[in-house]
């Protein structure tokens, strides 16, 4: 990636002590709730910065589509109130250019306009050069690279701020969740770019009031950094997403509920016996790889014995018969028989191929 380091959050905002709260309404509505609501979130010390979309991305038209840039002065007031860092979604190059008119100082892409090679690649000439916090949501669809590419259009931009937010995808069929958390996607792109922070959105991946809780510690529990969670002071008032905002003080209780485990510990003791499990696991694995390719020596055998006698690679009797038994064995060790099917459907399907190299044989090719 042709860009310069991406920087910590900690390196951009030093007081930080815990993971990074960034809580505020879905829509900022009015000015007077725009102020109500931040001054009760800015009375909980965990919360450093202010979310508030100015210019909503509805997927249908007709329902509420934000306040506009009047929304902008509204944000600047709650910096002056309040001191927390203030954020609004920009979804073209012209949001882009009056949020940084307006000194906002977080601006994030949101999950529909990362889907858009186009748009985002405007947003990041709109906003080249400049010192702001730029935060880009996952793509609607898990497309991992549609992701990294707009990371890295706003990296080459010179943007060094970068927070990735992970706020799930579309669902194909109804799930509980209002967009399927797939957290996979988030390990991945983790993996590609070990310093990129990543942040959870579970208001958007939830849908609703009642999962926030579980789905904060899944991304605590997973090494996010910290959450963008949507809050309002009255939610059921709401010109939008009322379903999933929470109010300051419930927002206050998921954050006492949430235990933040970090990646490493800094007991020696608990150090020691992690490592020491962790090479009884290498141990393990080596021997169970050791043990596989002593099981491929005599699927091959077999394999040759059937060739000289032309008998066909698969009995399907006799693969029934080692299933069901495999199955009982492994309920006898704790190991439960679905784990045991996927298991040896998946060493049975390898020994078929090795037979059928040997053997010629049409059979499962
Ligand atoms: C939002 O944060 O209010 C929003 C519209 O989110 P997303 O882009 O994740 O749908
Ligand atoms: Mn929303």
């Amino acid at each position: 990636m042709k860009t310069t380091k991406i920087k910590q959050i900690k390196e951009w905002l030093p007081a930080l002590n815990n993971p990074f709260i960034f809580a505020g309404p879905c829509s900022l509505e009015t000015e007077e709730q725009t102020l109500i609501t931040a001054k009760l979130l800015a009375k909980d010390k965990r919360v450093f910065a202010y979310r508030g979309g100015v210019w909503k991305p509805r997927t249908r038209p007709g329902s509420f589509e934000g306040v506009g840039k009047i929304g902008l002065r509204w944000l600047q007031n709650v910096k002056k109130e309040t001191g927390l860092l203030v954020g609004t979604e920009i979804a073209t190059a012209e949001h882009a250019y009056e949020a940084l008119k307006h000194d906002i100082d977080i601006l994030w892409i949101g999950a529909r306009s990362t889907a858009s090679p186009f748009i985002v690649q405007e947003i990041a000439d709109a906003v080249s050069g400049s010192d702001k916090v730029v935060m880009i949501k996952n793509p609607v669809n898990p497309d991992l690279n549609l992701w990294l590419g707009a990371i890295e259009r706003i990296a080459s931009a010179g943007i060094e701020k970068i927070v990735a937010i992970h706020r799930g995808f579309t669902p194909f069929t109804q799930t509980k969740f209002r967009n399927y958390p797939g957290w996979k996607t988030a390990i991945d792109l983790k993996a590609l770019l070990p310093d990129l922070p990543i942040i959870a959105d579970p208001s958007h991946i939830a849908g609703r009031k009642d999962l926030i809780l579980e789905l904060s510690q899944k991304a605590f529990d997973l090494g996010m950094q910290g959450l963008m969670i949507e809050s309002h002071f009255n939610p059921e008032a709401a010109l939008s997403d009322k379903e999933q905002q929470v109010t300051p003080q419930r927002l206050a209780e998921i954050l006492n509920q949430l235990i933040k485990k970090s990646e490493s510990s800094n007991d020696l003791q608990f150090e020691d016996v992690l490592e020491q499990l962790r090479e009884r696991i290498d141990v393990l694995d080596t021997e169970l790889l050791e043990i596989l390719a002593l099981r491929r020596e005599v699927v091959r055998k077999i394999g040759k014995h059937k060739k000289q006698q032309a008998v066909a690679v698969l009995q399907i009797h006799r693969w029934k018969e080692i299933l069901d038994q495999r199955k009982l064995l492994g309920i006898k060790m704790e190991l439960s028989s679905e784990f045991v099917n996927t298991l040896f459907n998946c060493i049975h399907e390898e020994s078929i191929k090795l037979q059928s190299e040997i053997t010629d044989d049409v059979v499962n090719q």
